[in-house]
């Protein structure tokens, strides 16, 4: 047996070495999402995916130089800048994510930070599309302590800031901004107390060395992001990167297992890149314990699959969307998913990995 057979799974560490997640990427891959499966399934209930819609507030020019946007004002993509989407037009698309059935509705603007003066617009939204009954979150690049707070007091949920690779390879990606900032954005978020969205993209061009640093750097973190999007790169013309090297798709199904062992309750989201995913590649993404996806007919600016497949596969598959839930606290939580393991004890393929 390895050493990475031998690791006690589903338990939350933030003292991860780089020798121990190669390790987990090393399995034999039967092995590797047996354990992610078994992990899973102690926190969540496996039938039930997350399901979040991406609105893009403000479209390209951006100042960044990341190597893989095109929303980046360096490249030419052919990409329409658009100003700011008016507060109306953001609760119309959240109104219809909501109607479609999603949770979580994410705001994503392309901007090196926002400035003083967006501010106002931006919390506007949080605050009309709260009262829609939808979780919130936001990108809108870095973030000072005082703006963190202002939208934390607005009602935002979430806030979405991804470290995209190891920092080793960073600086192959980015350099407009250091890895230092965007851990500082990290932190801002987290103490004005609001939930933290960071993973990361594969298919840059790194190695297994830098997925397992990018994973090794969020499980490290004091507190696991609660989300953490796994995205594979779309090629797109004009980028830096249009024509990077496919990655071997068993390496993405295994960099999102190894996610779900390291950070055994947070949403694991399967997210850029799914266009291009076969069914059955989605669907081992589930069994290795992705648990979240977006849903609609753009993510950012890239395409993703139409809505409805999303749910004939859903369908399919036996899955549901999870419904969206205020807990008064973690207790509450607990409860809900003992209710839910309860439930399917019945079920002939139940398997309680906590036995
Ligand atoms: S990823 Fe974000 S920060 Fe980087 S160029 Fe694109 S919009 Fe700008």
């Amino acid at each position: 047996m390895t050493a990475a057979q031998q690791m006690p799974v589903a338990e939350v560490r933030h003292d991860w070495t780089r020798q121990q997640v190669l390790d987990l990427f090393a399995l034999p891959f039967n092995d590797l999402l047996f354990t992610a499966q078994q992990v899973h399934r102690t926190h969540f209930d496996p039938n039930r995916v997350q399901v979040s819609t991406l609105c893009s507030i403000k479209t390209g020019a951006c100042p960044e130089d990341c190597a893989y946007c095109p929303q980046s004002a360096r490249y030419d993509t052919g990409l329409e800048r658009e100003q700011l989407m008016k507060v109306e037009k953001v609760v119309e698309e959240a109104r219809a994510a909501k109607a479609s059935g999603a949770t979580r509705f994410c705001m994503g603007a392309a901007w090196r930070s926002p400035k003083k003066k967006d501010m106002p617009y931006v919390t506007r939204m949080v605050r009309e599309v709260k009262a829609l009954g939808l979780e919130t979150c936001m990108t809108l690049g870095m973030l000072k302590g005082d703006q963190a707070k202002e939208l934390a007091e607005a009602g935002l949920d979430y806030y979405n800031h991804n470290l995209d690779t190891s920092p080793e390879y960073y600086g192959e990606i980015i350099t407009t901004r250091t890895y230092q900032d965007r851990l500082e954005t990290l932190d801002q978020v987290r103490a004005a107390g609001m939930k933290v969205c960071a993973g990361g993209i594969v298919g840059l061009g790194e190695g297994e060395k830098d997925r397992a640093g990018l994973l090794m750097q969020l499980a490290n973190l004091p507190e696991h992001p609660e989300s953490v999007p796994i995205n594979m790169l779309v090629k797109v013309a004009g980028t830096p990167l249009e024509d990077e090297k496919d990655l071997d798709p068993f390496e993405f199904i295994r960099c999102i297992a190894v996610a779900r062992i390291m950070m055994p309750k947070s949403h694991v989201r399967l997210s850029a890149g799914r266009e291009a995913m076969s069914d059955e590649m989605q669907s081992l993404a589930f069994l290795a314990g992705a648990n979240s996806i977006f849903y609609g007919e753009k993510l950012l600016t890239t395409g993703n699959p139409e809505a409805n497949e999303d749910m004939q596969l859903f369908a399919r598959l036996g899955i549901k969307p999870e419904e969206y839930q205020q807990y008064a606290d973690e207790a509450e939580v607990e409860a809900e998913l003992s209710a839910r393991i309860s439930e399917q004890e019945s079920d002939p393929f139940f398997y309680d990995a906590a036995k």
